[in-house]
């Protein structure tokens, strides 16, 4: 017996210092990427509990060739503003996993981009993607450029140019992106025209396509539906629903709009929304007539958050502060937060204030909207806290949907989609939560979510041999 502990012991300790190796080799390798570290860290911490297992995907070296992506594109992206001067931006794809099916995620136009961010995304999209149920590999792409504020048609010559480099990458069978922050409706509209013009074919290369060129129903919506279909099945293990909650959202775009849509018909009561200017808190709550403002807002007009407080009576608007060290918004008394606008914007203040405040349901509309430490004090706290690679699949789920009805060459209806993505979530849920019973920590999403998703990746990475 004592025996056997020691084994235990001395095993653990070998694959803690594998994890403290291979995270100080990714960070040797990928410099200056502190969110694409961030998230291999979060991961290979749950990888642990696996890698003592199952040694032979150490050997392997499984995890090191999981961390290094298939395929990285680059491009230049020259095109011509309104007033006739000439622009260049940068176009990245990275081609992360092709292990399960065709590489498949979104495409970020948004200043922020690099290629550090884009890896994170990738690497999250991979498992995110496993966990789908789905035959999808992971990727991610995008570009520095910001479509806010520039005109359709400036919109529309960037998408143009952008495809003509990208259309000899990508193709139903290879590679499928879709749209995230900054490539919305119009954009993908753009993008497709532009792939049909060049390769003289209609198919089913990108997701989020107009529903009468091939998109899908729901897909809009799926998201953020998802996100709370994810919260729903949380509560439910403790005999709760999302009735009467007050509930705090981020952004105000894709993601926020149909998870505030989706929490309104389940009966909740949404009291925030904000864009990178700053939110607005509705304390009587955000209602169907007010979130058809937001839409018209943000999706037609392209106009700021801070409208809202001037439309609606009793709604309190607060500025960003980039100088503050966090963000009010997740300083409002409520039970439950869906963070739906970007990476790292619950820091470990937030966490700490929404905890205090009496939020004990997390659920991630965002892609790792938390940092490590919130991340850690939410799992301490042993709260409902659904990790974005899960709470957020019901989106690349859906589009997985529109590959297989772009496939078949026919479409579902409304509530047959909408009875897929709930399915789809709560399979998801399942998984998460007894792939975390399994390995010892149960109710630990972040643990589940990590795990079932590898698992599935690391062993067809296996059955395929060195590739
Ligand atoms: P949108 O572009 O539709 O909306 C993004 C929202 O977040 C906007 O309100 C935007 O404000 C705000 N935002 C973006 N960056 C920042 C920032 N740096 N600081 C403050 N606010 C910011 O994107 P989506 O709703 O599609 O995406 C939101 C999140 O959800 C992202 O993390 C994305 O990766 C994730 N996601 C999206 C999926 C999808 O299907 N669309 C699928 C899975 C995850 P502003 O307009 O001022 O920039």
């Amino acid at each position: 017996m004592a025996r056997a502990i020691a084994n235990e012991l001395e095993r653990a300790v070998t694959t803690s210092a594998f994890v403290r190796d291979l995270m100080a080799e990714v960070k040797a390798k990928n410099p200056a990427e502190p969110e694409f570290h961030q998230a291999v860290q979060e991961v290979v911490e749950s990888l642990d509990l696996v890698l003592e297992r199952r040694p032979e995907y150490r050997s392997a070296r499984i995890l090191e060739r999981m961390v290094e992506p298939e395929r990285v594109l680059m491009f230049r992206v020259p095109w011509q503003d309104d007033q006739g001067r000439v622009q260049i931006n940068r176009g990245f794809r990275i081609e992360m996993n092709s292990s399960i099916g065709p590489y498949k995620g979104g495409l970020r136009f948004h200043a922020s981009v690099n290629l550090g961010i884009l890896k994170f995304l990738a690497f999250e999209q991979v498992l995110k993607n496993s966990l789908t149920t789905l035959p999808m590999g992971g990727a991610k792409g995008g570009s520095e450029f910001d479509p806010k504020g520039k005109s359709d048609n400036e919109v529309m010559r960037f998408c143009q140019s952008f495809m003509t480099e990208l259309y000899r990458h990508i193709g139903p069978n290879t590679d499928v992106p879709a749209g995230d922050i900054g490539v919305g409706g119009r954009e993908i509209g753009f993008l497709f025209g532009q792939y049909k013009r060049l390769r003289n074919e209609f198919t089913g290369v990108l997701t989020g396509k107009g529903l009468h060129w091939g998109g899908s129903l729901i897909r809009p919506e799926a998201t953020g539906y998802g996100a709370v279909y994810f919260a729903s099945e949380m509560l439910a293990t403790r005999g709760q629903t999302l009735e009467g909650k007050v509930c705090l959202v981020s952004g105000s775009g894709n993601v926020a709009q149909y998870t505030v849509e989706k929490l309104l018909q389940l009966g909740a009561r949404p009291v925030t929304l904000s864009d990178s200017d700053g939110f607005i808190y509705d304390e009587a709550g955000i209602t169907p007539e007010k979130l058809a403002f937001v839409m018209t807002l943000k999706n037609v007009r392209r106009g700021r958050i801070r409208e809202y407080a001037d439309r609606f009576k009793g709604v309190v608007f607060t500025p960003a502060d980039p100088r503050a060290d966090h963000n009010p918004l997740w300083d409002r008394p409520a039970q439950c937060a869906f963070p739906s606008a970007t990476q790292n914007e619950v820091n470990a203040t937030d966490a700490a204030n929404l905890l205090r405040n009496g939020v004990f349901v997390v659920s991630e509309g965002a892609n790792m909207p938390t940092v490590l430490d919130g991340v850690r004090q939410f799992l301490d706290a042993k709260i409902l806290y659904g990790p974005a690679k899960a709470a957020n699949a019901g989106g690349v789920a859906t589009s997985g949907l529109e590959m297989s009805q772009n496939s078949m060459r026919l479409t579902w209806t409304r509530e047959e989609v909408d009875d897929r993505l709930h399915k789809i979530m709560r399979a998801i849920h399942a998984n998460c939560r007894e792939t975390a019973e399994t390995f010892g920590t149960p109710g630990n999403y972040v643990h589940g979510a990590n795990i079932g998703g590898f698992l599935k990746v690391a062993d067809a990475m296996m059955d395929q041999g060195l590739v």
